[in-house]
């Protein structure tokens, strides 16, 4: 038998595409423009460090700019390639649309293990990396805006946004020029948690609907559901903090890059993650079944199964025995275009990267908002709403006071109602709003119509008629 060859990440988001293209009307042109990566621009700089110079390879490619500023991440790992940043920046532009976060698709990559650097070496770096995209307009508020992704975070996109206020001194809404920043440098309460929450708020919609939790073959809630995680950096982590911690459901294994950790009554995972966080691995925790081959793991039965590492997890290779129900793609391009189809085939319902990740450029919207507005969320409106609950409270203490032991308030009710909302609360409130209105524009189009098979083909279908739109409405 001659093995059929797995496409790269481009190809297979190409694939995904072309599968949600072929049963939609857009003119063969038209088709084309949205689909290529309108530019990839690659970078190579040389840093003195340890004494000699060091050349790093950076890329920023940018997918669409039918709205701008375009958006995504920046990526710090070895395997950055052209290829891998203009898949991700692709999956950005359908992210973005989907959510109805009002921007185009870029992606940026650093070809660099973090690790081997330490923290002022990464600075200088990062600061270069930085000032080489901003000279060409690739880091600006209102044309490219970066956020974290894989080895990036807060830290960097400090860095990031004092190089361009350092090189742009006069911009006021210089702090827009990057989101992920932490909160005394211009960021948002809510952006760290963000990705791994969406996917929280993505699934209790998923549980919301009847007609889709019978297609994946289950019941019930996610009470009690088993889930098994693969990855537990930001994404993951916060995924499976929530998960466990606030709704109930079991984290049966934990699939780390050394090796898996099982535990079928549900893994402690804060503890897991200081373990890891101390020790650089799974290897060695004490409360759980460790199984060094981690990959076999995704195996492993279980409800849902969320790959939050890398592209690439579930192939033609390890696609047919995967052993679950559903699976919530956390990262991004995680089943490559030949293991969609297997799993289709084997009724495991998928719902997809561009849906389950898009909390994290969602909260991103809303920082770049709150930068351009110089003000944080509900710094006018929450005394004023607090003032308004109070008189409420004491209308119904009077009542209280009037009814006698025949009627009480609940002894918490008081504090509850009358806290206004903070950002972190405003902030999740409008992420929980988007997790729904999306899943909801995307099932329509799957029910809807017998030649969509899957969420991924309706959530493309949602995003690429959006993105269609626009170019027509700007008379391409
Ligand atoms: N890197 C994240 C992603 O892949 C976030 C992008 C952003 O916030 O712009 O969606």
């Amino acid at each position: 038998m001659t093995a059929i060859a797995e496409p790269t990440f481009r190809e297979s988001v190409d694939l995904m595409f072309n599968r949600a293209v072929s049963v939609m009307d857009l003119s063969p042109g038209l088709e084309e423009k949205i689909r290529v990566c309108n530019a990839t621009y690659t970078v190579r700089f040389g840093v003195r460090l340890r004494g000699r110079i060091q050349t790093f390879t950076g890329y920023r490619s940018v997918h669409s700019e039918h709205m701008e500023p375009v958006k995504g991440g920046i990526r710090y790992s070895l395997a950055v390639n052209q290829d891998e940043v203009e898949a991700l920046a692709a999956l950005m532009t359908y992210k973005c649309a989907l959510v109805e976060a009002p921007f185009g698709g870029s992606k940026g990559g650093l070809c660099i293990d973090p690790r081997q650097y330490e923290e002022h070496e990464l600075e200088r770096i990062t600061r270069r990396f930085a000032y080489e995209l901003a000279k060409r307009d690739l880091i600006h508020p209102s044309q490219n805006v970066p956020a974290p992704d894989m080895g990036t975070g807060e830290r960097e996109m400090a860095w990031i946004a004092d190089q361009y206020h350092r090189m742009n001194t006069t911009d006021i809404n210089a702090n827009a020029c990057v989101t992920g920043k932490p909160i005394h440098a211009g960021g948002i309460h809510g952006r760290v948690e963000a990705t791994g929450r969406g996917v929280q708020y993505a699934l209790k919609e998923f549980f919301r609907h009847p007609e889709d939790i019978a297609a994946a073959g289950m019941e019930g809630s996610l009470d009690g559901k088993r889930i098994i995680v693969q990855g537990l950096g930001n994404v993951g982590y916060h995924a499976a903090k929530f998960l466990s911690q606030e709704d109930g459901a079991k984290i049966t294994a934990v699939v780390e890059r050394d090796g898996a950790l099982i535990d079928d009554n549900g893994l402690d995972v804060d503890a897991v993650r200081n373990w890891i966080a101390s020790h650089g691995g799974v290897e060695g925790y004490a409360d759980a079944t460790y199984v060094a081959d981690g990959v076999s793991v995704l195996e492993k039965d279980c409800d849902i199964l969320i790959p939050a590492a890398l592209e690439a997890v579930i192939t033609l290779q390890n696609a047919a025995r995967i052993s679950t129900k559903l699976i919530i793609e956390a990262a991004n391009g995680p089943i490559t275009a030949g293991a969609d189809e297997i799993l289709r085939q084997k009724g495991v319902l998928v719902i997809p990267d561009l849906y389950a990740n898009a909390g994290g450029v969602t909260v991103s919207y809303f920082e770049w908002v709150k930068n351009l507005s110089h003000i944080r969320f509900g710094r006018m409106q929450r005394r004023q709403e607090e003032a308004r609950h109070t008189l409420l409270v004491a209308e119904l203490e009077r009542l209280d006071r009037y009814l006698g032991d025949s009627w009480s308030m609940t002894p918490s009710f008081k504090d509850k109602y009358l806290r206004g909302a903070d950002e972190l609360e405003l902030v999740r409130s409008g992420l929980d709003d988007t997790m729904r209105i999306a899943y909801q524009s995307m099932r329509e189009v799957w029910h809807a119509r017998d030649d969509v098979p899957d969420l991924r083909v309706a959530a493309y279908i949602v995003a690429i008629e959006r993105v269609a739109l626009s170019y027509r409405d700007k008379g391409l």
